[in-house]
């Protein structure tokens, strides 16, 4: 998906966990969700790209999904969550970005193309290998476009919900 998507994807899930009231937060085992900080999601959803993209302009890597969006980061990504609600933020958003990238390429028709979750061990056969800016171009109308804009919309309601909410509950106040 597009760079900014992630960005906003994560945002708009620090949003969610942010709306959960205290007292019937998503109990998991009998534990609830810690609330996430909104901007260490997004860094998580950002690194990824920040990661890989310049390894791949710069030829260091000759695809544009290679460590940031391999699952062998996956340990590195686990020792940081253990760390606190930082690490466990960044590996949400982290997690979220190789997610939408994976549901990306299997919406439009190219399910090898999620083998760059398994990088350097197995890559995608044939994968577009295009530069970060052409590549908008080249995916702009694909089904998985049209989802992203679906995402941006929903991310948008939960805002206007959250800022509704807050206002109200400003004026109960
Ligand atoms: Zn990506």
């Amino acid at each position: 998906m597009l760079f900014p998507t992630h960005l906003v994807a994560a945002a708009g899930l620090g949003r969610l966990v942010a709306n959960q009231p205290r007292e019937t937060d998503i109990a998991v085992k009998g534990r609830s969700w810690p609330a996430l900080s909104t901007g260490w999601l997004v860094l998580g959803a950002a690194l990824p790209d920040l990661l890989d993209k310049p390894l791949g302009l710069l030829e260091v890597t000759t695809l544009f999904h290679s460590i940031g969006h391999s699952v062998l980061l996956l340990p590195a990504v686990i020792l940081l969550a253990v760390r606190g609600k930082r690490g466990v933020a960044i590996a949400i958003g982290w997690a979220s970005h190789l997610m939408l990238d994976a549901v990306h390429v299997v919406i439009n028709g190219r399910p090898s193309d999620a083998l760059f979750l398994g990088w350097p061990v197995v890559v995608p056969p044939t994968p577009p290998a295009i530069p970060p800016g052409e590549f908008v171009w080249f995916y702009l109308g694909t089904p998985s476009s049209y989802v992203e804009v679906v995402l941006w919309v929903a991310v948008g309601a939960l805002v206007v919900r959250s800022l509704r909410t807050s206002r109200d509950a400003g004026e109960g106040a």
